[in-house]
């Protein structure tokens, strides 16, 4: 097994202290090797939340820097099981606070509810750009808390392997360019064998089957002109869950639009989540500045600023979760006693609802 380096998390520090938006670095813990630069803080009753690691699922994973931290929140009661994942791309803030929020507040009252805040951790240790911060900072009402700003690939350090000319998925397709074989949400179904970003695949894989996932999302964001701003994607079994909840969200003010997955590009977590497990499965995507341009702000911008995101996201897992509840069978519905409320984050900030 590869030696974990270093060098990343000395990098990291460096341009900790170049950011305009840093104040203090969060101290990194770590285990088995992987230095854990991620701050969560679940407030749940201890009985009902379980921290694990994802390689707990695949031991392909243990003290490797993809290795990273699995949050269950179990009402006790039988129902649907819910996996939320953010930071597939580290740089999408949105996902990632989203998730530590759900990971720190959700109770469901029937079913279960599984998070991994920052899925891909390899790709938290470095920044792609000197213009982008290193962390982000959000102030509670118990003061500042920080959050790390990423990358969009899995860091070429821990890759394994160098990037190829050309990246073709195993099943086929369009080749793209060889840095998106780092790239987590091209890599699905993954393999047991392969390079760092193809085992992270493979255990997300593994975990869905094994805790018999009913429902997935993989929360993302996207340049603000990108057409995938403010947009669902569903697989294909599911699409019809999904134009539900894109007809109440518009009622409530949200408008969000839908796709189904392109029947031939692979990788895709709402593809392959939904083609090779029971679950259905969503990608929800909100714009972010800092996509767009070097000089967007990835938190403060007037027009898109964090709190939106985050609220967006909250209120689609919710509507979604809502439509799935109207035709699930009785023993298969999610609810919570207590849900993250969206209208507070959007008029507060996310800091109102963090621990
Ligand atoms: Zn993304």
């Amino acid at each position: 097994m590869r030696k974990y380096s270093l060098l990343p998390i000395l990098c990291t520090l460096l341009l900790v202290a170049a950011s305009p938006i840093l104040a203090d670095p969060v101290p990194g813990v770590s285990r088995g090797g992987a230095t854990i630069l991620h701050d969560v803080r679940p407030s749940q009753p201890a009985e009902r939340v379980r921290i694990a690691w994802l390689s707990e699922w695949f031991d392909g994973l243990f003290g490797t820097p993809a290795d990273t931290r699995v949050f269950i929140i179990d009402s006790g009661a039988p129902g649907a099981t819910v996996f939320v994942a953010g930071g597939t791309h580290a740089n999408e803030i949105a996902g990632i606070l989203t998730a530590v929020l759900l990971a720190e507040r959700a109770l469901p009252s029937v079913g279960r509810l599984i998070v991994i805040p920052d899925l891909n951790t390899s790709a938290s240790t470095y920044t792609e750009s000197t213009t982008m911060p290193s962390w982000i900072r959000v102030d509670t009402t118990r003061g500042p808390r920080f959050f790390k700003y990423g990358a969009r690939f899995t860091d070429p350090v821990h890759q394994g392997e160098p990037d190829p000319e050309r990246y073709v998925h195993p099943k086929g397709g369009n080749a793209l360019e060889g840095v998106e074989a780092r790239n987590l949400n091209r890599a699905y179904p993954g393999a047991p064998d392969g390079n760092l970003t193809q085992k992270l695949a493979w255990a997300v894989m593994t975990l869905l089957r094994s805790e018999c996932v009913d429902i997935a999302f993989d929360l993302h964001e996207a340049g603000v002109e990108s057409r995938l701003a403010n947009m669902i994607v569903a697989n294909p079994k599911n699409l019809d869950t999904a134009a539900l909840a894109v007809i109440n969200l518009e009622m409530e003010g949200l408008s969000m639009k839908l796709e189904p997955s392109s029947e031939t590009f692979h990788g895709l977590s709402h593809r392959e989540w939904g083609d090779g497990t029971d679950a259905y499965a969503f990608l929800i995507e909100t714009p972010n500045p800092a996509q767009s341009s070097k000089n967007g702000n990835p938190t403060e911008d007037p027009k898109y600023p964090l709190a939106l995101r985050v609220a967006t996201h909250l209120a689609s897992i919710g509507a979604i979760l809502d439509a799935w509840n109207d035709g699930c069978p009785p023993d298969k519905r999610i609810a919570f006693s207590y849900y993250p409320d969206w209208h507070t984050v959007k008029d507060q900030g996310v800091g109102a609802l963090l621990n």
